[in-house]
């Protein structure tokens, strides 16, 4: 996918409007797990020892997107990794979709009771909780994921045709840090015409607080963010 970040400079008037994006997927609790930045690149070691990468199992069934590749697995076993709202939305909408669902986390639920309810009344849903990932198997595509049990140290394998990751997001806001207009999570905090608190800095994409970091909604945050900026400029 085109990653694009983009400058206005107006250098004659020495005003600099910038919107920028981006956001790196969160690395897991455990150590074997890394995420990098700008791609993902998530690290563990595969059933020989080896290292592995999401570059490897790009496309072949690691994802990151229920809403995006869900259908992909109608009638599987799939995995989810993580303990979240955003895990718990993923496992709502797999249990209609796959055949079974294997929740991974390195806590209890961590997300809205509402969710975590409902996803146990679903009927297909096995809980590893307070499991860490140790590895994925597979060839040509993800056949399988190996976890281990955090108290008990018991190791064992799951069978599964995908894996989704729902751990969270890292927001590449570094380069922003200096100002005063990160929230907690250190997402931008925009208002609905993509402005700052910074008088002619506009953000747009998943690096903001807007909410569901879809392409779709970045590329129209964009849009909205690039319009803002011109009108900045036409009223220096
Ligand atoms: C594996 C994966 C699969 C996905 N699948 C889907 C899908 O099927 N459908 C969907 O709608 N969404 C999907 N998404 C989400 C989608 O990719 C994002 O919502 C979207 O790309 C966000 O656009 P953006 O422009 O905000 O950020 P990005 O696309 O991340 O672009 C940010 C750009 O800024 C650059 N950058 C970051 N920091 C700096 C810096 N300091 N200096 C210079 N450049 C910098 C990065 O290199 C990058 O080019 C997926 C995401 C991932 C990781």
């Amino acid at each position: 996918m085109a990653r694009t970040r983009t400058f206005f400079m107006a250098s004659e008037l020495l005003i600099f409007v910038l919107i920028f994006s981006g956001c790196t997927r969160r690395p897991a609790e455990t150590e074997e797990l890394e995420v990098g930045s700008p791609a993902p690149a998530f690290k563990l070691p595969d059933m020989s020892g080896q290292e592995i990468t999401l570059s490897q199992f790009k496309g072949k069934v690691v994802t990151y997107c229920s809403v995006c590749d869900g259908p992909v697995f109608s009638g599987q076993k799939v995995a989810v990794i993580g303990g979240g709202n955003a895990a718990l939305e993923a496992i709502d909408d797999m249990v209609k979709i796959a055949e079974h669902v294997y929740v991974v986390s390195v806590t209890p639920y961590t997300g809205d009771q509402v969710l975590v309810e409902r996803v146990r009344a679903a009927g297909n849903v096995t809980e590893f909780m307070e499991h860490e990932v140790l590895s994925i198997s597979g060839g040509t595509l993800v056949d399988g994921i190996e976890i281990r049990d955090l108290k008990t140290r018991k190791k064992k394998m799951l069978a599964v045709g995908g894996i989704f990751v729902e751990i969270g997001l890292i927001p590449n806001s570094e380069l922003v840090k200096g100002f005063t207009i990160l929230n907690e999570q250190g997402e931008v905090v925009v208002n609905c015409r993509n402005e700052t608190d910074v008088p002619g800095l506009f953000a747009a994409g998943d690096v903001t607080n807007v909410p569901e970091k879809q392409i779709v909604i970045s590329a129209c945050e964009g849009a909205k963010a690039a319009l803002q900026a011109h009108k900045y400029l036409q009223r220096l």
